[in-house]
């Protein structure tokens, strides 16, 4: 085992866990990396038992003594910015670089959370003669963020430094397949001056959810992940009386018109298909080839076969997940769909016990297969051709998702007129990977989302607060 077990962090120290525990296995090499505790709902208790305690001195400070603490964050993730690319690097398999590229925007939503005391300060109006009416944010108490594998750093730092800085005291439950780089991110929490309590990690599985989704004591819950899942979270939450925001999961469309240009529509489709080994919320899923597009496809598989697996494209999560994926490749082909670069069966030399899957582009899907409907969360690009707009925007707005829609075209009535009719919450021109940077917020629609308000940006600040109205004549 590379690293000792990995322990809970709870009330600023690391908490022994005697229980169950997990192998932490690295999907570059299959070695074993560590064991992530898999607590039970009395741990979460007491973990909320700790956090309550911290809450009344930590929303008693002013928001711009809190954001001190980001500010004085930020500053060690920098620092810290090679060391926590290669922690995600080994637990979540990812290439260094786009291990490095998901903590700049961990930065930036800190860098967010540094400037809430402008964003977030209250409103005053002089409502009828004598008579002052005042709204301040106050905060919800006891939070829970629950985030999955894929960005072991970004998604959890949509919440964590924004909902601490608003006054919240959190339980933050990471997955238990990246649980190294959340270790640390507590840590350097504390490093940062963060009150002891106010931050605590709780590793584990389903239970530990469950026990955050049911706890009296904790008033709002934020999860990423699934579709399955976020729905569950969100109906359990919700049932008792919390706010809940559950993100799901995706399945984006590319509309690649004609017109598009055909060097860069190619690259950046590639990029967004096989970025993070398509393990991304955002990535491109199906391409809707409007017309013919054939000099586009051509291009996007020839920069695909120049991709080299172990360097410029990391390998996905576990071995169930390649199985999975190539599953969903070969039954394709078996309902004749063509695979015209095909990733299956990749095996990256000194690396065996690895899980890579090569980038894979297949022409031909129909809607109706697997392939088209579920997420595949792999480096693989369905093509479903389509004779015009019309049909190409029925496909995209049958499915059940609604996370991101792209549009690859020159001319601007075209893009405008998708933007609008697609079903989907983040809309890319041009831009494969359409996240909104803040202040905009990243949310999704349809079975990409359940709940209001976006997770970042000023909606954000609406979901960690509750508004306090003070009506005054003197
Ligand atoms: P997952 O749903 O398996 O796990 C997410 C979290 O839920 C983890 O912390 C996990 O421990 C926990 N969990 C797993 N099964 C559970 C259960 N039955 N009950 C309660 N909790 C459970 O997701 P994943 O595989 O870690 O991540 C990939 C998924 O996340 C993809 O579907 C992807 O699209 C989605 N995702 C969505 C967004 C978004 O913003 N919409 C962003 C990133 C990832």
């Amino acid at each position: 085992m590379k690293y000792p077990a990995i322990q809970n962090y709870i009330g600023g120290k690391s908490v022994e866990c005697r229980g169950e525990s997990a192998d932490v296995i690295s999907p570059l090499d299959g070695s074993h990396l560590s064991r992530v505790p898999l607590s039970t709902a009395a741990d979460v208790d007491a973990a909320v038992r700790v956090a309550t305690a911290a809450f009344p001195a930590w929303a008693g400070e002013t928001l711009r003594q809190r954001s001190q603490v980001a500010y004085a964050y930020r500053a060690l993730l920098r620092k810290h910015i090679e060391e926590l690319a290669g922690l995600i690097h080994e637990e979540n398999g990812k290439t260094i670089d786009e291990a490095r590229a998901e903590l700049v925007r961990a930065i930036e939503v800190t860098e967010f959370a540094c400037s809430l005391p402008q964003l977030a300060c209250g409103e005053v109006l002089e409502v009828s003669k004598g008579v002052e009416c005042r709204l301040e944010r106050a905060p919800l108490g006891v939070v829970a963020s629950i985030t999955p594998f894929n960005f072991p750093a970004m998604v959890p730092h949509w919440t964590i430094p924004i909902a601490i800085t608003l006054g919240n005291t959190m339980i933050f439950k990471p997955s238990e397949k990246v649980p190294l780089t959340a270790t640390r991110t507590a840590e350097l929490l504390t490093e940062a001056g963060l009150p002891s309590g106010v931050f605590n990690l709780v590793h584990g599985q389903r239970p530990v959810v469950e026990a955050l989704c049911d706890h009296p004591d904790v008033k709002a819950i934020t999860f990423v992940g699934s579709t399955a899942v976020a729905k569950n979270v969100y109906t359990r939450g919700t049932s008792k009386l919390k706010r809940v925001l559950s993100l799901g999961g995706a399945k984006n469309h590319l509309f690649v018109l004609p017109d598009a240009q055909v060097g860069p529509t190619a690259t950046n489709v590639l990029a967004s298909m096989a970025g993070c080994a398509g393990q991304r919320c955002m990535a491109a899923a199906s391409m809707l080839a409007i017309g013919n597009v054939d000099p586009i496809i051509r291009q996007v598989c020839e920069e695909a076969r120049k991709m080299v697996l172990g360097q410029t494209l990391g390998p996905v999560i576990s071995a169930a997940s390649k199985t999975r994926i190539e599953g969903f490749i070969t039954e394709a082909e078996a309902a004749g769909a063509k695979v015209l670069v095909d990733g299956r069966g990749a095996v990256v030399p000194g690396r065996e016990g690895g899980f890579y899957i090569g980038p894979t582009v297949i022409d031909h899907v129909r809607p109706d297969m697997r392939i088209a409907q579920e997420e595949v969360f792999g480096p693989v690009l369905a093509i479903i051709r389509a004779k015009d707009v019309d049909e190409a925007i029925g496909i995209e707005n049958a499915s059940p998702y609604g996370n991101a829609a792209v549009v690859y075209t020159t001319n601007g009535g075209q893009a405008k007129a998708i933007a609008r009719r697609a079903s989907a919450g983040m809309i890319g021109v041009n831009v494969g990977v359409p996240v909104p940077l803040e202040p905009f917020g990243f949310g999704g629609w349809n079975d990409s989302r359940f709940g209001v308000c976006d997770i970042t940006g000023k909606s954000s600040i609406e979901f960690w607060t509750q508004s306090k109205k003070i009506t005054t004549r003197w």
